[in-house]
């Protein structure tokens, strides 16, 4: 007998196993079909791993360029007001070849959703090292491990956080409490485009055992004893609220 897939916005993923991206997909499921706005929620997804959300997302999907993924979001926004709209990239897209993107969004305060998930690598190229590498963190580009004297270490929330935007957060895909923080953010995200308050931005650190050569567990524990250090979790802005 064959048997029928539960109905719901989000359908199962085959990430590597351990990947966070199948995690937060799955967040942000919840909080779309909890607050109602599934029917009309736009994703735009960018190239790489997190693409293949468009597969198991059942909400009006669009895929854009390497790191254009805001623009395009910023755009439907514009002639589909009514719609909520996201962009969900990961480091590289967001911190690397669209930080200007992201930088400018920003500055104009643009009422969209943007999540980040940060692995501190390229995933889907090959683990190239990204400007969120840890100093030392070994890539396929940086075999000896990130050189701190040449290069540095940084995530775009930090500038992003300075702006006069509605929400600003980080969390991690990491453990049961980290998931419903995780979740938390996402929905105070959506609630502030809602309530048209402006610009968003979640990054949630995940693992990426596949490029850290680690097996999930080891991963996990990379991005909640080691990541956190540069990365900071909290809630940085919060328009109308107390931080
Ligand atoms: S390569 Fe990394 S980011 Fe991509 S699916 Fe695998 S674990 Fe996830």
């Amino acid at each position: 007998m064959k048997l029928k897939a539960p109905e719901s916005v989000f359908s199962s993923a085959s990430f590597c196993p351990g990947c966070g991206h199948g995690l937060a997909g799955r967040l942000i499921g919840e909080v779309a079909e909890e607050l109602g706005i599934e029917h009309k929620l736009v994703t735009v997804v960018d190239v790489a791993c997190c693409s293949f959300h468009i597969d198991y997302w059942k909400f009006d999907t669009i895929m854009a360029a390497h790191g254009r993924d805001i623009p395009t979001a910023v755009g439907v926004k514009h002639v589909r007001p009514d719609s909520a709209v996201m962009a969900y990239m990961g480091d590289g897209a967001a911190y690397a070849i669209g930080m200007a993107e992201t930088i400018h969004a920003a500055l104009r305060n643009d009422n969209i959703c943007v999540f980040v998930i940060n692995n501190s690598v390229f995933g889907m190229t090959g683990g190239q090292m990204a400007p969120t590498s840890l100093p030392g963190e070994r890539t396929a580009t940086s075999p000896k491990g990130k050189d701190p004297a040449r290069y540095g270490t940084m995530s775009g929330l930090e500038l992003v956080k300075q702006m006069d935007v509605a929400y600003v957060a980080r969390g991690e895909l990491i453990g049961s409490s980290g998931m419903v923080r995780a979740k938390t953010l996402i929905r105070k995200a959506f609630t502030h485009q809602l309530n048209g308050d402006g610009f968003s931005l979640v990054e949630l650190l995940s693992p990426c055992p596949t490029n850290l050569n680690l097996p999930p567990v080891k991963a996990k524990a990379f991005v909640h004893d080691e990541m956190t250090k540069y990365f900071p979790l909290g809630e940085f802005v919060d328009k109308g609220g107390n931080v």
